[in-house]
């Protein structure tokens, strides 16, 4: 898949509207994790030596399209400024005449940081009218923001819409291509392993998957939804009822498709999260799945080291929870450990790869928890189609 990259615009002296995932988790208004922000940190320094002048805009937090002190970009601005070393403007509100000759007064390398996109209620509604506001404050147009890419919002659709020149972020660049290689020829076997909470939330991925992979591996709590639907007793383990049926023909697709959808053979139970643990085949009455177990794992841990392809979401047990976290602990080593081709998406598991320190042995952790399981599907992401249309 081809974009347009930064090295295709011409940024020298000009006004670069520059949309960011600056999406930080916070507490009480303090950034808590500046991952985000100092990924951002060389797309900007390519921009700044290539002469642009800045005009960095992001959503942080689900304001509602209201005005919430605690979470204004002021803080990100800042800590950008730090991580910089630079001085950076910012701007009391997103859009409006007084934004526009701030962006007008910079410099050549200089920054503005817009106050949050999503205090606007035009953002998220993609509206017409705040899209073209934004247009006002830059001259050319970058999106750097791949896991806002699933999101029709002004500052994503609206306003890329409207820029003859625009251009992705090296960061979306690198995700679109390591992402595009599991749609587009991935080298076989190619096996998917998916975990989580809930079936219902990774359904259209799992169906997707169904079509494009050799074997399905899965685990975590939506393991006991499909377990259920083959007749398999799973205790009082996290079961979405009203989704039995549907995973019932999920399982007859894979027959059908000739896929080897892979469940849990052992589990670690207990009566609750905090109760003392047990590893067991069979799930009784009072007690519930919380992780595979390590035959599971085993056998799990073969099939992915034979894979040349392998993709990963969602962790395989409530990994928050030490007695719980040896499964995905187990499957992230595996997915470490394989030869092949490895992709890890989902915040989540993401974040477990970071926590068992692997994340220098996966070719490719996707940071967009939403937008890279839509783009798995082969779904085209309204911020990517913004960008290749003129
Ligand atoms: P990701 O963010 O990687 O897409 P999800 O958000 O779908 O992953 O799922 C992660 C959550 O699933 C974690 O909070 C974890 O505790 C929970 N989970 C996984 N397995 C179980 C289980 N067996 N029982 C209860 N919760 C589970
Ligand atoms: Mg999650």
């Amino acid at each position: 898949m081809s974009l347009p990259g930064i090295q295709d615009l011409d940024v020298a002296g000009r006004r670069v509207l520059l949309r960011l995932d600056l999406n930080v988790p916070l507490n009480k208004g303090t950034i808590t994790d500046s991952t985000r922000i100092e990924a951002a940190l060389p797309t900007i320094t390519a921009l700044r030596e290539a002469g642009a002048r800045l005009v960095i805009c992001s959503h942080l937090g689900r304001p509602k399209g209201q005005r919430v002190p605690t979470l204004s970009m002021v803080s990100v601005a800042a800590r950008l400024a730090e991580l910089l070393e630079a001085e950076i403007c910012f701007a009391h509100d997103t859009v409006g005449d007084d934004v526009q000759y701030l962006s007008r007064e910079l410099g050549e390398g200089g920054i503005l940081v817009l106050e949050n996109l999503r205090f606007n209620s035009g953002e998220k509604r993609n509206d017409p009218d705040f899209a073209n506001k934004l247009r006002a404050l830059g001259d050319v147009y970058v999106n750097d923001a791949f896991g806002a890419m699933h999101r029709a919002h002004a500052s994503i659709v609206g306003v890329a819409e409207q820029f003859e020149e625009k251009a992705a972020g090296p960061l979306v660049d690198k995700e679109v291509q390591a992402l595009d290689k599991l749609l587009t020829g991935p080298d076989r076997p190619f096996i998917a392993i998916l975990g989580g909470a809930k079936v219902s939330d990774k359904i259209d991925v799992i169906d997707a998957l169904i079509s494009r992979v050799d074997a399905l591996l899965i685990g975590g709590a939506m393991a006991y939804t499909f377990l259920a639907a083959r007749g398999v007793s799973v205790g009082k383990s996290l079961v979405e009822n009203d989704r039995i049926e549907l995973a019932e023909k999920l399982l007859a697709r894979c027959k059908q498709r000739r896929v080897s959808l892979f469940l849990p053979e052992d589990h670690v139970v207990a009566t609750s999260p905090k109760g003392e643990s047990t590893i067991s085949s069979t799930i009784e009455e009072e007690m519930m799945g919380l992780d595979i177990g390590p035959e599971t794992v085993r056998s799990y841990s073969e099939i992915i080291g034979r894979g040349s392809t392998v993709f990963w979401n969602g962790p395989m047990g409530m990994f928050e929870v030490d007695a719980f976290a040896g499964g995905t602990r187990g499957i992230a080593e595996a997915v470490a450990a394989a030869e092949g081709y490895t992709v890890v998406g989902g915040g989540d598991s993401a974040a477990a790869i970071n926590r068992f320190d692997l994340a220098d042995r996966i070719s490719h952790i996707s940071t967009g928890g939403g937008a890279s399981l839509e783009f798995v599907q082969g779904k085209k992401l309204p911020g990517i189609a913004a960008l290749q249309g003129a």
